[in-house]
């Protein structure tokens, strides 16, 4: 393991925000996960696992402790009998790479997540989802190493308390777990996901897109809302979705239905209660596309991004998404949660 000392994180990240790592280590393989951090549980140091810095904001100050960025990589194929093929990846291997690839393979089930950045231990921790599907929805096992018993051990999807944009790792074991593999059941020759109106659009209807179509397709869906990570591209400057959707009571959709005299997209989300695009309430809020505040504002394509339009501070990113939270908390009565990790805050 190599250890390095005051490593700027900014270019780790896709905001390209953030100070130095006080120590920081590549892990290549599980050894150094191992390694490094007995290292800094003997120095008493926090610790911080980075994986493709997609979903993260990093103080300007930096992380006083260290940061353990997860490179590990490695792909194997199982056959896993009736149609089924168990595809296991590293944990620091890119995600969208791993979908392309499973696309092109024809082994459908993470088809719609195609284009999403970050890696692939990243991807269980907040169960990333797009397009009607989620990641928890295939994934068979995870393998981990437990930075509290400091053993290795593996997880079924039962057992990674998966729901909307979370899992035990992000909520009652947040910290505790260092992703290093994940193994997908995928579906030999299986029909794509086509549920989403954006995405059935792009096909004539009654047409059998493959796998890889459909993947394509979400690409350029992404790229024309600044979804997708394109060089040189001012909109890309983000950690996707700054807020994820709230999840409130009927009664309150229809109050806000009668304060702005328009009627709020609305997902039935079980017990009375209905989900309501973050992005509709901060347009109905007064910030539009384009906004902007100093260096931070709102994506020019999505109104849910909040982007880094130059040399923004960690400090600017907060302070509008602070302004734009309560002044969508106050006409609505709404409380936007925000989606990305704040590191060393
Ligand atoms: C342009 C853009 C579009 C996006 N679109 C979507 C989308 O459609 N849907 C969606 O769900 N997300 C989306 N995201 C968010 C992001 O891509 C995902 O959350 C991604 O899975 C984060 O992975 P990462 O490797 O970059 O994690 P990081 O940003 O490095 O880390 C995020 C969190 O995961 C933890 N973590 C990372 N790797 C590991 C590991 N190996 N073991 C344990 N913990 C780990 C970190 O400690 C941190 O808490 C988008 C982001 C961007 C920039």
């Amino acid at each position: 393991m190599q250890l390095q000392e005051n490593r700027i994180l900014a270019p780790l990240t896709t905001f390209g925000i953030g100070g130095p790592a006080r120590w920081f280590v590549d892990a290549q393989i599980e050894a150094d996960v191992v390694e490094a951090s007995a290292w800094a549980h003997e120095r008493r140091l926090p610790l911080f696992v980075l994986g493709g810095g997609s979903n993260v904001l990093i103080a300007d100050a930096g992380f006083p402790g260290l940061v353990l960025h997860i490179a590990l990589k490695g792909v194997e194929e199982q056959d896993a009998g009736a149609d089924r093929i168990l595809f296991c990846v590293a944990a620091g291997e890119d995600w969208s790479q791993c979908v392309e690839r499973a696309a092109k393979a024809d082994w459908a089930g993470i088809e719609c997540l195609a284009g999403i950045p970050g890696t692939v231990g990243g991807a269980p921790v907040q169960n990333v989802g797009a397009y009607g599907q989620e990641v928890s929805s295939v994934i068979g096992r995870v393998r981990a190493f437990d930075l509290q018993d400091r053993r290795m051990v593996e997880f079924d999807a039962e057992h990674c308390g998966f729901s909307y944009r979370k899992s035990r790792f992000n909520t009652t074991d947040a910290g505790r777990f260092l992703v290093t593999r994940v193994d997908y059941r995928l579906q030999r020759g299986g029909a794509p996901t086509l549920k989403y109106p954006d995405l059935q659009r792009a096909f004539p209807s009654g047409s059998t897109p493959t796998l890889a179509e459909v993947a394509a397709a979400v690409r350029r869906i992404r790229a024309s809302k600044g979804m997708l990570l394109v060089d040189c591209e001012p909109d890309c400057r983000s950690a996707g979705s700054f807020f994820k959707n709230p999840v409130v009571p009927e009664d309150l959709a229809h109050r806000i239905e009668f304060m702005t005299r328009n009627a709020p997209p609305r997902f039935p989300a079980g017990e009375g209660k209905v989900k309501i695009p973050a992005a509709w309430l901060i347009e109905q809020a007064g910030f539009l596309r384009g906004f902007s505040r100093g260096n931070a504002g709102v994506s020019t394509q999505h109104t849910l991004a909040l982007v880094n339009r130059g040399n923004a501070t960690a400090s600017e990113i907060l302070a509008l998404a602070a302004e734009i939270r309560s002044t969508v908390e106050k006409k609505f009565g709404v409380v936007l949660q925000p989606e990305p990790v704040f590191v060393g805050f």
